[in-house]
């Protein structure tokens, strides 16, 4: 079996070929650092993680190069740090936001088991592993962007520097949409400094206060980068010029150009259509990357969980209830291009299978050969539902006694990411205590009703917002018999 994987940009599943099977190289985009990660952003990091996993075991752990990007610098970051620290300069409120919306994000991610630089780097080594922040890839965006303008596809005007999609003639072809279909559907307001509706930024004025660098040639005025030349730019220091000193011929014959580039559907288009047409029309190649994967949406009652819709869980929240390793099971129960519904019930599955695993592997020794069910499963397109469904069927070996089977099953779950506790820490694991008794509680919501009675509903508010703070949610309702408020009360997901 060879492993096959669905490309976006072909609309099929084709067998996996690497320019250079000694470096096969992914890029995916990583995280936004203005707030907490929630489930949905962690969908693509546990996917990206189990075809990391696959490729190291396919090709050799120091043969594969991962690099996943940190947003540091964006709109949204900007219009969190100035409403979260207005008593502190901007640069400073942004920093603050930033770091620690990364640690979290680290912390979050460690949680749920994936690997991270520090688990495969070797110290003396090349990295496998990069988590490079836009921040620190300034100047090399700001070349990128000077090619694009002297080879005439990009243009300034109005001290920013803009993208002519008209000079990429296959501009739209990941989205798979024309440039007249997509020109046709614009609703955007187009700035007066654009030539065309769909021209996108490259670079663009700071106002006063925002972070600033030296602008590409041609604008005197500093500025910043947009948020999809970032990635073109970290994709290829990190995938193209760091790796060449360790590139064979048939990676030297195809300059820029590497493997896999994912992240979620969302993505396709604006950013990744922008990305594949910067990196190519700078590089003058045929291709970004070969295969352009991305993952389905984690859906709340058939929506997208969104930091818009307000229908989101944090990570960080769900790990106060879960384990890690449960939530990251739940999320695998889905074929990662298939939209998915998150549940209580999931985690509750994942939990109770996890239970069984680890009870039916816990003497089980390491090193057992992996099973080829399972490797054939994830070999297609990273099919981890049925690659779950050959490990179930381990397990019903192992309950029946059969010690190769529940050695088989500690190794090819852990292929994945899975059982790498112990069951004794496994069977330890214990939610988070709340910070707060029932009784208090009780007496909080008493006292707000009160308030709400005196009429003094900044009171009753505070105190709302008190209790929600140590993750108390209330609910109020009508009592239909007394027509009364009645307030009742839970601990937040
Ligand atoms: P953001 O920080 O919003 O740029 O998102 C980081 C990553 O999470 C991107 O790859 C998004 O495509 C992905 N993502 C965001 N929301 C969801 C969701 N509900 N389900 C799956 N992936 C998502
Ligand atoms: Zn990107």
């Amino acid at each position: 079996m060879t492993l096959t994987l669905y490309n976006t940009l072909t609309r099929k599943k084709e067998p996996f070929r690497p320019i250079d099977p000694a470096n096969v190289r992914m890029y995916v985009c990583g995280p936004t650092v203005y707030d907490y990660a929630h489930i949905g952003n962690a969908r693509p990091v546990i996917v990206f993680d189990v075809l990391f996993r696959l490729l190291r075991h396919l090709y050799g752990p120091d043969h594969v190069t991962y690099a996943r990007n940190i947003t540091d610098v964006d709109d949204k970051i900007i219009v969190r740090a100035a409403e979260g620290y207005p008593q502190l300069p901007l640069n400073e409120a942004i920093r603050k936001v930033t770091t620690q919306t990364e640690r979290q994000f680290h912390e979050d991610i460690r949680a749920l088991g994936v690997l991270t630089p520090e688990d495969v780097n070797k110290p003396g080594e090349p990295p496998v592993f990069v988590e490079p922040r836009a921040t620190e890839h300034i100047a090399e965006m700001r070349a990128l962007i000077e090619t694009l303008v002297a080879s005439k596809h990009a243009y300034v005007a109005q001290h920013h520097v803009l993208f002519d999609v008209t000079s990429m003639p296959d501009y739209g072809r990941l989205a798979n949409r024309s440039l007249e279909e997509m020109e046709a559907g614009a609703r955007v307001d187009v700035a007066p400094y654009k030539k065309g509706p769909m021209d996108f930024v490259l670079w663009k004025p700071s106002k006063p206060g925002e972070p600033a660098w030296d602008s590409p040639s041609g604008i005197a005025a500093k500025g910043r980068p947009g948020w999809h030349i970032e990635c073109s730019a970290m994709a290829d220091k990190w995938l193209w010029d760091a790796a060449r000193p360790h590139l064979s011929a048939a990676g030297l014959a195809r300059p820029h150009v590497f493997d896999i580039h994912g992240g979620g559907i969302d993505l396709v288009f604006p950013h990744h259509e922008n990305e594949i047409a910067q990196s190519r029309c700078a590089h003058g190649t045929p291709a970004m990357a070969n295969v352009w994967m991305h993952n389905g949406f984690l859906q709340v009652e058939g929506e997208k969980m969104s930091k818009s819709l307000g229908n989101f869980v944090t990570i960080q929240e769900l790990l106060q209830e879960w384990p890690g390793e449960a939530i990251k099971l739940a999320i695998l129960a889905s074929q990662y291009r298939q939209p998915m519904n998150f549940s209580d019930k999931g985690l509750q599955e994942a939990r109770r299978t996890l239970d069984h695993w680890y009870e039916l592997t816990a003497d089980a020794g390491d090193g057992a050969p992996l099973c080829a069910d399972v490797l054939e499963a994830l070999e297609d397109d990273l099919n981890t539902p049925q690659a779950m469904a050959a490990l179930h069927a381990l397990r019903s070996e192992a309950a029946k006694g059969s010690k190769p089977a529940a050695a088989c099953l500690k190794a090819s779950a852990r292929l994945m990411g899975l059982l790498q506790s112990t069951a004794e820490a496994w069977k330890a694991w214990r939610p988070a205590e709340l910070e707060i008794d029932e009784k208090t509680i009780e007496a909080r919501i008493a006292a707000r009703s009160a308030a709400r009675r005196a009429k003094n509903f900044k009171e009753a508010d505070r105190i709302r917002e008190e209790l929600s703070a140590m993750g108390i949610q209330l609910k109020d309702s009508k009592d239909p018999a007394t027509g009364e408020i009645v307030t009742t009360w839970e601990v937040k997901r």
